[in-house]
């Protein structure tokens, strides 16, 4: 076998990105320009880069863009003042708070205080539980991110066994919940596999679509995969690189080079899931805006 067909987040997303603009357009034409604000608390690098992401990308489809942000001694009675005027703010359709927030605050009572309906990380237990019973008004970003890869790459979900690594609120569980529902690029049957796992390697070996996230370079080897399955690293880890000029590089949590050889289809990292995270958070914003104007889609 001369390797699997590479999904690619940067294609897929350049897809949803074209039909973004139409509707965004159309929101425009009736008096409604998108709004996303991102609400940054403290100055972690990674965070301000993210960041930075978010508000180019708006940018760039022509959506509003508001960053607020809050020094690391913030109070949480401060950051909660900012949500309240999030929610009240009519130009503002989404909004989040990057996590993770300094060590003082409670996440928690932070992602209950957002109105659910600008919720667009899909945080808040009123999305969450609405993301499960299948009658969501938004997907958290990552997981559908996914989704929105097999569907268009035409990769049959139904019926077919996904097997996903990792548990978090985030990526695992979420990601678990939509696989299971009912409907395109769902209908699966899913397994959900975790550190506390017994004998993972035969788990992962019954898959016939593997989604990995857990955040540890290359856990996922080639004996580890079933022939000709289709293989979705989420992992994101940084790793010593000499031969970089950066000193380092970006590597998944699946052995690309040697699980290439077995699968059918994988996704590569960097470039495979990267970029539909800012992408379906795009896609939740436009969402919320068609909800505050009353568009039916
Ligand atoms: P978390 O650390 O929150 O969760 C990791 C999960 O992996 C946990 O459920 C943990 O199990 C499980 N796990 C850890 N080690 C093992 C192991 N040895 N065997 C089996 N399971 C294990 O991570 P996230 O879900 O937030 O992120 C996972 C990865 O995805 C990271 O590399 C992150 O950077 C990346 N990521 C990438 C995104 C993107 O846009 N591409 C977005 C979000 C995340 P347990 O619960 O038992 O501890």
């Amino acid at each position: 076998m001369t390797g699997a067909r590479l999904i690619l987040g940067k294609d897929v997303s350049e897809s949803i990105y074209s039909e973004l603009r139409v509707r965004i357009q159309a929101l425009k034409n009736n008096g409604t320009t998108p709004g996303l604000a991102v609400v940054l608390v403290g100055d972690d690098p990674a965070s301000q880069v993210y960041v930075r992401m978010k508000g180019k990308m708006c940018e760039e489809l022509g959506m509003r863009s508001l960053t607020i942000t809050l020094p690391p001694s913030a109070t949480q009675e401060e950051l909660l003042a900012k949500i309240g005027e999030l929610n009240r703010d009519p130009g503002i359709h989404g909004f989040l708070v990057q996590l993770p927030l300094p060590g003082h605050m409670d996440e928690e009572e932070v992602i209950n205080a957002i109105d659910p309906r600008k919720d667009v990380d899909c945080f808040h237990p009123s999305n969450v539980g609405r993301m499960l019973i299948g009658n969501p008004d938004f997907l958290p970003a990552t997981p559908a991110g996914v989704q929105q890869m097999l569907i268009r790459s035409g990769i049959d979900t139904s019926g077919r066994h996904v097997v996903v690594v990792g548990r978090s609120n985030i990526v695992g569980k979420p990601m678990a919940a939509m696989m299971l529902q009912k409907g395109k690029g769902a209908d699966s049957t899913v397994t959900v596999v975790h550190s506390r796992t017994k004998d993972l390697p035969s788990a992962t070996r019954q898959a016939d679509i593997l989604i990995v996230a857990i955040g540890k370079p290359k856990f996922i080897t080639a004996d580890m995969v079933k022939d000709g399955a289709v293989v979705i690293d989420v992992g994101t880890n940084r790793v010593d690189d000499p031969s970089s000029p950066k000193g380092s590089r970006l590597v998944g949590d699946v052995d690309f080079d040697a699980v290439r050889e077995k699968a059918s289809a994988i996704s590569p990292v960097p470039g495979g899931v990267g970029p539909m995270t800012i992408c379906m958070l795009m896609a939740n914003t436009v969402a919320a805006a068609e909800m505050a104007a009353e568009v039916i889609r």
